[in-house]
């Protein structure tokens, strides 16, 4: 019997049947915007070869007003309708099934143009909406209609009305953005009433043999929000309102508490999707933060849901579904929920890709095609650059042997997988080494590999990683210096410590000191306290009335940098401000535009605008950042040994694991 039997069960829903319960949740991924749509088409179909039940688009646009940025992609005109006839079609060659996601972005849409409830500016966006009258709102609901109906004729199997994540009928739903006092607005009858509308016009239109998906907030995360009572209220009317089927959305995107980020609990919100389980009769749906087969089945077999939805795994592994039911679970390569190739892309105007798996988005561009002319290829280091490389060139047919000074590989990936809220880099790291043995590559621990050991190979990789740069700072060969690796493998550190450094290694060591016992990441109930998340059913939004209530720091923390800029300002795009929170909840003093005079026995001596400073600390940690490793390159080089030079032996600077890795499987792509 398979180990996921309540995975792989399938789900009846009256038309149609699906295969199992795995839904690919909605994510922007700028492809459609391209215009290739080829390119989309093979993203969708490759997901359906990986089994999955059911894929949900990108949101897309019903009409401009509603687009999340001017030009996002819609179902506008004919051309519109036949390009995603394409991707339907593939979708369906592929034997999959597709559902576009409708979303209509209010006041979140990054235009001067944008329409809502109530004339209230969001705060992260700078314009403020105008107000729908009576005929605006009956415009807004023709266009989604009419874009439920133009799915339908490009060949969707179903369509999913975005209503959560502070979306436009989200933002009717909620006394926080709207204060009409018409009947869209008011006492919840009427709050409710445009999301209801919508579903019940969809219906209509679509006829009774069309998936229809409505994404509902179960818990708001912001103040006035939505209260449980409402949540069940609007369930059971969207349900009387012809929806096949109600997925999870968790937090609208102005909230202050991480819902996706990789530091939230896995399956952190699933409680919320029991609840409202029982409330309905059609299926329901749970999202967010789960990223194993495991998980979701044990979601699945308590009962919290009928269905999973998982969104950013299938970027990481478009085949997680066929690898799961061949009992191939552990090379499903794992979603880290870091979001640095994904939303932080989206966020930065660029495409989508993922940093496990540079092929997301670029199926028709990257290619692992098999090998025609097999080469013996040697590679030098383990690190994530140097693992990629591997396992692709090998995966193609080459011969690769991977060398490795350490005992272990991972490289730096090893820090990352202590720092509290990082925890899932051991899976990745475990993914990379059990991937290394399926490809066939010979691996050589305890292996420091010289310019000799490498002549003879047709292809020779150098991916030794980086050195710590050294700061230069007087005194600091000290005793109460030390590096972050001497930290992170568990070094002995004061109570008072100065981080000299605040780039994504500062602040994660900076994470690290701060913390003591369990990993609020592992915890659900530490994660809700620290964070402030309470029960919609107490409070309206489900902030707890309490506010964050974070555990004492284990340490008094300094983080420094010479920039005069604020801290964590080049993190992540999507997740700085989490860091940047996370350490505030832990009183960590950050601190630009210092100068380093001298490290002494008292701690710290720092220059500042206000003159000459002493930190008394007890230790000062080096997070200076990299240089390049050149030993091997270097031999390599004067032996007359052609060879390449990928990861952070390359490039120190910004050095980062999705860079690594791309660059690890473009060149292997390449031999
Ligand atoms: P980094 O991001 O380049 O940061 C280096 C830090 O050291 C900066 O704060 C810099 O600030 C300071 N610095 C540079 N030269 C210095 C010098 N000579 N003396 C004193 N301070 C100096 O490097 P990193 O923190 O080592 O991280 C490396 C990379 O790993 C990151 O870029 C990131 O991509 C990746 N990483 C990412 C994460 C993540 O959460 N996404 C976490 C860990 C690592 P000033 O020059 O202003 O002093
Ligand atoms: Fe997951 Fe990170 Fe890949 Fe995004 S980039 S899909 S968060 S592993």
């Amino acid at each position: 019997m398979s180990s996921y039997p309540h995975l792989l069960a399938p789900l009846d829903l009256g038309h149609v049947t699906l295969p199992n319960r795995v839904l690919m949740g909605s994510m922007h991924t700028g492809l459609e915007e391209t215009g290739d749509w080829a390119r989309v088409a093979e993203f969708y179909a490759a997901r359906a070869r990986g089994g999955v039940a059911l894929i949900v688009t990108g949101g897309m646009a019903p009409n401009p007003e509603g687009g999340v940025f001017p030009g996002a992609a819609g179902l506008f005109s004919a051309k519109d309708i036949a390009n995603h006839r394409g991707v339907t079609d593939a979708v369906h060659a592929a034997g999959g099934r597709i559902a576009m996601q409708i979303l209509h972005a209010g006041r979140y849409a990054y235009s001067k143009d944008c329409v809502s409830a109530s004339p209230i500016k969001s705060p992260i966006s700078p314009f403020v909406p105008r107000e729908l009258d009576e005929d605006g709102i009956e415009a807004q609901i023709a266009a989604i209609v009419t874009a439920a109906a133009r799915a339908q004729e490009a060949g969707y199997d179903g369509v999913e009305i975005m209503g959560s994540e502070g979306y436009f009928l989200n933002q009717f739903l909620a006394r926080h953005t709207n204060k009409r006092t018409d009947r869209w607005g008011g006492d919840y009858a009427n709050r409710m009433r445009l999301p209801v509308e919508v579903v019940r016009r969809v219906r209509e239109a679509v006829g009774p043999d069309f998936i229809l998906i409505y994404r509902i907030s179960l818990i708001d995360l912001i103040p006035d929000g939505s209260t449980w009572e409402e949540v069940v209220q609007l369930a059971r009317a969207i349900e009387a309102a012809g929806a096949t089927l109600l997925n999870t959305g968790i937090g609208w995107h102005e909230a202050r508490v991480p819902t996706i980020a990789t530091s939230v609990p896995r399956a952190a919100f699933a409680w919320l999707t029991a609840r409202l389980r029982p409330e309905v009769s059609i299926p329901v749906i749970t999202s967010n933060r789960i990223n194993t087969p495991d998980v979701a089945e044990g979601i699945l077999a308590d009962g919290q849901a009928d269905m999973v939805s998982m969104a950013r795994p299938f970027l990481a592994d478009a085949d997680f579904v066929v690898k799961a039911a061949a009992g191939r679970a552990a090379e499903i390569a794992p979603c880290i929920a870091c979001n640095q190739a994904c939303l932080d892309h989206t966020f930065s105007g660029k495409l989508t890709s993922c940093l496990v798996n540079p092929r997301a988005c670029a199926e028709t561009e990257l290619r692992y095609d098999p090998t025609t002319t097999p080469k013996t290829v040697a590679i030098v280091g383990a690190g994530a650059a140097g693992m990629m490389c591997a396992i692709v060139a090998a995966q193609r047919g080459h011969q690769v042997e991977l060398f490795e000074a350490s005992g272990q590989v991972g490289g730096l990936l090893n820090l990352a997988k202590v720092i509290p809220g990082k925890e899932e880099f051991r899976g990745l790291v475990d993914w990379f080494a059990g991937m290394l043995t399926v490809a066939g590559v010979k691996l050589h621990l305890n292996h420091r590999a010289t310019a000799q050991d490498l002549a003879g190979f047709d292809e020779v990789v150098v991916a030794t990683g980086v050195m710590p740069r050294d700061p230069g700072i007087a005194g600091q060969d000290a005793p109460n210096v030390l590096g972050y690796e001497a930290v992170l493998t568990g070094a002995p550190v004061g109570k008072r410590v100065a981080i000299i450094g605040a780039g994504g290694i500062g602040f994660d060591v900076a994470e690290y000191l701060v913390h003591s016992g369990i990993s609020p990441t592992e915890d659900l109930a530490l994660w809700k306290r620290e964070w402030g998340v309470g029960d919609p059913a107490d409070v309206a939004g489900g902030l707890a009335a309490a506010g964050p209530q974070p555990e004492a720091p284990a340490r008094q923390v300094a983080l420094l940098q010479r920039k005069a800029e604020k801290l964590g300002r080049r993190l992540g795009k999507t997740t700085g401000w989490i860091h940047r929170a996370a350490l505030q909840m832990k009183n960590v003093e950050m601190r630009g535009g210092v100068s380093y005079e001298a490290v002494v026995p008292e701690g710290l001596e720092i220059g500042t605008a206000d003159g000459p400073e002493l930190l008394a600390v007890d230790t000062i940690v080096l997070c200076a950042g990299q240089v390049p490793n050149p030993v091997l390159a270097d031999a390599l080089g004067a032996a007359g040994i052609a060879h390449h030079v990928i990861g952070g032996a390359d490039v120190a600077a910004e050095l980062d694991a999705k860079r690594a890795i791309d660059q690890g499987a473009r060149l292997a792509a390449a031999f």
